[in-house]
């Protein structure tokens, strides 16, 4: 807790904040980027288009100098385009003179003289000429007006000698820029209230479920496992509520059944704990009472407390992943009946062995062997009436199964998921005959997958359990 907190003076920005800032940037930048192209590239990119419209359209007459309604065509591109146009003879003689706007200052006044003059000039140079030329001062907000003068001559195919003059303003009229600006303006505005109220908007919605989940997250850290988490508003989050109602579901169960464990394992190291002490001072106090059998209880009460602590030990270290594998390659088939060997004192018992051929793998022997142990224990332990264990080895493509069948009161289906998790005891009343800490079997799903092998169990209520695992063999 105390860590938390002194974490929380190096703030990280909230999923709130963040969200706002972001998309008021990304609001910004398409204003700036508006602002950009409308008002600083206005003028830009008018001027080419102008220029390539007033070539446009002197290429356009030059088709039709010798055309009848020459002067009409003239006339509906000078509109059109808002530039002004004379065509005059190589001798300066004026055909065609079209004034677009008052503001046209270089075509006016022009004298035949200087038509011809200019008709020769351009027609030295090779045909064609413009002239960019500015007829107000700069200001500060932007450049100085410009205006075009283009000036080409032709020879049409029947011999006709003409001179084309165009000019035209180069740079957007004030009131369009006016408008434009203002419109940018009246848009920024709206831009930025109806962002701001967006971004809040947003905010919160994505915020407010994380918010929530985080305040039932520190009270499942406080130990309250019955928490509920509610995530509302988007897929992830809901999935995160309800992965994490998952995990508080079973971090309960693990805790309901490591308090069972501790309940058990004081009671299962008490009582033959009692039996031993108690023994012992019947042994030392009557003489007579001095018998093997009493030792041997004595010694059995013994063997159980070291399989209990024995158990826990292996549970805690294959759970804390310290485990390493001693791997090596060894006879299956012979290391079973070597451990089956050893119940044949086991009084009242039936255990068989059905193998049709020797097989080897590449394991940890010792672990293996622990697995078919735990097995086998749990088969005789559960075995019921009959008393009859049956073990059974087959091959099935490249892996090897064995199975270890009882023919005790089999485990209800419900339960069959949950017999592999540690602690887990489908009997929970404690029967002195069924002492078990709940570890054996995940002792053996922990063996299994660290060897990469499988595991499973099927049973019938009345009939009996199959156990069995499958490992990799090695020819
Ligand atoms: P335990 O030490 O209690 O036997 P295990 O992990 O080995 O723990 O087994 C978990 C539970 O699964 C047991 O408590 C028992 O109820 C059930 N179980 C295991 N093997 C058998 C079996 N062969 N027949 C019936 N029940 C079984």
């Amino acid at each position: 807790m105390r860590k938390m907190k002194s974490e929380r003076k190096k703030r990280l920005p909230g999923i709130r904040g963040q969200v706002f800032f972001g998309f008021g940037f990304f609001i910004l930048v398409i204003l700036a980027l508006l602002w950009v192209f409308q008002i600083a590239l206005l003028g830009p990119f008018y001027r080419a288009i102008k220029i390539s419209e007033v070539q446009g359209m002197a290429r356009t007459l030059e088709n039709r100098l010798e055309a009848e309604n020459l002067e009409e065509t003239a006339q509906r591109l000078v509109n059109a385009t808002n530039t002004s146009l004379v065509i005059s003879d190589e001798l300066g003689k004026p055909y065609v003179a079209l004034k677009a706007s008052e503001k046209f200052v270089r075509l006016e006044g022009l004298t035949t003289r200087d038509l011809q003059a200019i008709f020769e000039g351009v027609n030295l140079k090779g045909g064609t000429q413009s002239e960019v030329y500015r007829f107000s001062q700069d200001t500060w907000f932007g450049g100085a007006q410009e205006g075009i003068l283009y000036a080409k001559t032709v020879h049409t195919p029947s011999g006709l000698h003409r001179l084309l003059l165009l000019e035209s303003e180069l740079t957007p009229v004030d009131s369009t820029v006016e408008t434009l600006k203002v419109q940018l303006l009246c848009l920024t505005l709206v831009m930025v209230i109806l962002g701001s109220g967006m971004a809040l908007l947003l905010a919160r919605r994505i915020s407010r479920p994380i918010m929530a989940v985080n305040h039932s997250a520190k009270q499942l850290a406080r130990g309250n496992y019955n928490v509920s988490f509610f995530g509302s508003g988007s897929r992830e989050v809901e999935e995160l509520a309800q992965t994490l109602n998952y995990a508080a579901q079973e971090l309960s169960k693990v805790e309901g059944l490591r308090r069972e464990l501790l309940a058990n394992v004081s009671h299962d190291l008490r009582t033959p704990l009692t039996m031993i002490k108690g023994y012992s001072e019947v042994m030392r106090d009557l003489p007579g009472e001095n018998t093997p059998e009493n030792v041997q209880i004595i010694i059995d009460e013994t063997e159980r407390l070291t399989n209990l602590v024995n158990d826990l030990l292996d549970m805690s270290r294959l759970e804390a992943g310290v485990v390493t594998l001693d791997k090596s390659r060894f006879n299956l088939t012979a290391s079973i009946r070597a451990i089956l060997a050893r119940y044949d004192k086991l009084a009242g018992y039936t255990l068989s062995f059905q193998a049709d051929r020797e097989v080897f793998v590449v394991a940890d022997e010792l672990k293996i062997s622990q697995v078919v142990y735990n097995l086998v224990n749990n088969a005789i332990t559960y075995a019921g009436e009959e008393k009859t264990v049956a073990l059974a080895q087959s091959i099935s493509g490249s892996r090897v199964r064995v199975s270890v069948s009882d023919t005790g009161d089999g485990i209800p289906e419900e339960k069959l998921k949950d017999i592999w998790e540690r602690y887990y005891k489908v009997d929970k009343e404690h029967k002195r005959a069924q002492v078990g800490t709940g570890l054996g079997l995940s002792i053996v799903r922990n063996i299994l997958e660290l060897h990469g092998g499988s595991y499973g169990v099927e049973s019938e209520i009345g009939k009996g359990s199959t156990f069995w695992f499958e490992l990799e063999m090695e020819e």
